[in-house]
């Protein structure tokens, strides 16, 4: 089917501290409340490309630990083909999360098995589509981008320089306007989705805006992490299936609204149909 995804991409455990207020350097806070959820930006993405209706093969890495089989079964359990997930020798991608009661957060990410992803081995078929992210290593995202025969999108999160073979290559690029702000390479690019958060969603083509869509709206905002990774998996698959640039925005769109009423970074999610 031409809706055949592979992601490849980071695979976490984020380890959330709900804490009254954060600590600054040197300073210990008390108190605090934890939540452990499998996340990364590529396994939140191929749980919600699977979850809205695509076949999603995932390609990544774990450690040879307790949170590695866990993220995996994770993965596997929301549909996801993990025969290409390896298991290294290094221990499985942390995120360390802390969030105060303003919502303010402080993150620090140990890269860990995903930082020992290679490109050698990885492979990619005629009629398969590949979503990548920038939380695996640059050269890893450039091969692969290079060696896929179809199309390729790319969340460029988080922001990085991009090579110009790798912004002339990318077929769909992703990311929020913090992100487009800070790689100016992407003026360049040829197809570029930026998302303003509660402000919607705009494509630009050849650096031109070609179409502009506001959010969806959603009666009560639970937790916008992840929103951005519910609306990469939409917009490309969207995209995929032949959807002109505003409607897909506008599917993506109320995806994006979806996540951000679920406090789970990998939320539920009924078909991409239904929220065309
Ligand atoms: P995150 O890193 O928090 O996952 P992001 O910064 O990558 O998100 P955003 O621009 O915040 O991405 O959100 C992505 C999309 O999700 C938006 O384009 C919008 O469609 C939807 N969205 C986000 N916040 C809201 C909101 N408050 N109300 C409705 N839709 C939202």
């Amino acid at each position: 089917s031409p809706q055949d995804l592979v992601v490849v991409g980071s695979i976490n455990v984020d380890l959330t501290a709900l804490v009254e207020r954060l600590p600054g350097a040197g300073e210990t806070v008390g108190g605090g409340r934890l939540r452990r959820d499998v996340g990364g930006k590529g396994a939140n993405q191929a749980v919600a490309a699977s979850r809205l209706g695509a076949r999603v093969r995932m390609v990544g890495a774990v450690g040879s630990d307790a949170d590695g089989a866990w993220a995996v079964e994770t993965i596997r359990d929301a549909g996801v083909d993990v025969a290409d997930v390896e298991t290294v020798g290094a221990p499985t991608g942390t995120a360390l999360i802390a969030v105060d009661e303003a919502g303010e957060n402080q993150i620090v990410v140990c890269g860990g098995a995903n930082t020992l992803v290679g490109a050698e081995g990885i492979a990619v078929g005629p009629g398969e589509a590949v979503l990548m992210q920038l939380e695996l290593s640059l050269d890893v995202v450039r091969a692969v981008a290079e060696r896929a025969p179809g199309f390729v999108a790319l969340n460029a999160a988080p922001a990085q320089p991009l090579p110009a073979d790798l912004v002339e290559r990318v077929d769909l690029f992703i990311v929020n306007e913090t992100e487009y702000a800070a790689i100016p390479e992407l003026r360049a690019a040829r197809r570029v989705a930026v998302t303003y958060g509660a402000s919607g969603a705009a494509m630009f083509v050849d650096g031109l805006e070609v179409a502009k869509v506001p959010a969806a709206p959603v009666a009560e905002v639970v937790n916008t992490v992840g929103a951005g990774d519910a609306f990469s998996a939409a917009l490309t698959l969207a995209i995929l299936s032949g959807a002109p640039d505003e409607q897909a925005l506008r599917t993506a769109c109320a995806v994006g609204a979806a996540a951000v009423a679920h406090p789970s970074a990998q939320p539920p999610l009924d078909r991409l149909e239904t929220y065309a």
